[in-house]
């Protein structure tokens, strides 16, 4: 029988090293053969010109290098790419380049479709297929670093894991993708210019306060009432306000590091003084500031963009606290590439 030769890029420097010794080989053979890996991306055993014609036999007789493959990008009117990633399995999620005067951001999956199931959100609709492997990560930020020295002449400065899925449900791979995007290995980039989004796992945003870790973090809140959250993303049900303020309290204590609380308003759901009320109340126990998000719509009736008094209402509440408050356009809404719209839509076209 014929077993599965496993994906190399899944394997630690540390292992790939055990290996070498394994085989007879020596330790520095696997540093070479990681460089080859992740700072050169190269595609095939073939390419490790350093590596000898034994070895890279050996290596093909053991492993395979799995690499996405970006299928179709889409370019939208405003400067924005969403990139349709084929996985080695032949499933698919989307990545998003989203440039600005100075910066150019990359909005990554995590997992294939999502485990949680927030109303408002069309990735929500697709089922949890698989947790992303750290590499999957990895390589959606790496082709986007290279398109935006391509088409903006200069490399990513920002990474957000607002894409598809919930990363803290998926927190050992996207723990190790940031290690690698962030060591001079990989990407060599600052952990302060990647945020990871979550729609608020109490137990592991306390993890994430325990590793010391050293990016930020957002929280979609989107209500500080829990009736209205459970309602509105029903996962929630299980993790109340109240851990999850905890939850927040304990990261700053350890982090220092102000969150930020992603926030929709909608008509009739949340745009009440009450709802302004609870969260400026919220925004208080840690140091947080608030982006409010504009609705992107997904084909439902249930949710409908506040008016603009409400959304004025919320900043001058929030102000009138100290509180930052910050409305966010959204960007790559004519394809389909905006917070929430990810549901691989254009499937069909790819195949
Ligand atoms: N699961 C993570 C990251 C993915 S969602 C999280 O929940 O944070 C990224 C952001 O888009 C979240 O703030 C989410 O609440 C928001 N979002 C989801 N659907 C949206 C929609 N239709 N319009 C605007 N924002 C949406």
């Amino acid at each position: 029988m014929q077993t599965q030769k496993k994906d190399i890029r899944a394997l630690t420097k540390e292992q790939i090293r055990d290996f070498f010794v394994a085989n007879g080989d020596k330790a520095f053979r696997g540093n070479q053969v990681y460089e080859w890996l992740w700072s050169k991306r190269v595609h095939s055993f073939d390419d490790m010109t350093n590596v000898s014609k034994t070895t890279r036999q050996m290596l093909e007789d053991n492993f395979v290098i799995n690499h996405i493959r970006v299928d179709q990008m889409q370019k939208s009117s405003d400067g924005t790419v969403k990139n349709a990633v084929r996985l080695h399995d032949g499933l698919v999620v989307e990545s998003v380049l989203i440039p600005t005067e100075t910066r150019t951001t990359a909005c990554v999956s995590s997992q294939v479709g999502c485990s949680l199931d927030c109303n408002f959100c069309a990735t929500a609709r697709l089922k949890r297929m698989r947790n992303l492997n750290p590499d999957e990560i990895y390589d959606q930020v790496a082709a986007i670093d290279n398109e935006s020295r391509l088409y903006h002449d200069r490399p990513l400065s920002n990474i957000v894991f607002m894409g598809m899925g919930e990363p803290l449900m998926n927190y050992n791979n996207v723990i190790a993708a940031i290690d690698m995007i962030t060591s001079p290995e990989g990407l060599g980039m600052s952990p302060k210019r990647i945020t990871v989004s979550t729609s608020g796992v109490p137990k592991m945003i306390k993890k994430l306060a325990d590793d010391e870790v050293r990016f930020k973090l957002a929280v979609s809140l989107h209500s500080a009432v829990d009736e209205v959250r459970s309602q509105i993303m029903p996962f929630s049900k299980s993790f109340p306000l109240k851990d999850l303020r905890e939850s927040l309290e304990y990261w700053y204590s350890k982090t220092k590091s102000r969150v930020t609380y992603e926030y929709v308003v909608w008509k009739g759901i949340n745009d009440s003084k009450r709802d302004i009320d609870a969260l400026v109340k919220f925004c208080k126990y840690v140091p947080c500031k608030v982006n409010l998000i504009e609705y992107n719509p997904i084909d439902d009736d249930e949710f409908q963009q506040a008016s603009p008094q409400a959304i004025e209402d919320y900043i001058t509440a929030l102000e009138n606290n100290g509180i930052v408050a910050k409305v966010r356009r959204s960007r790559g809404k004519d394809i389909d590439a905006a917070c929430g719209q990810l549901a691989n839509k254009n499937e069909a076209a790819i195949n």
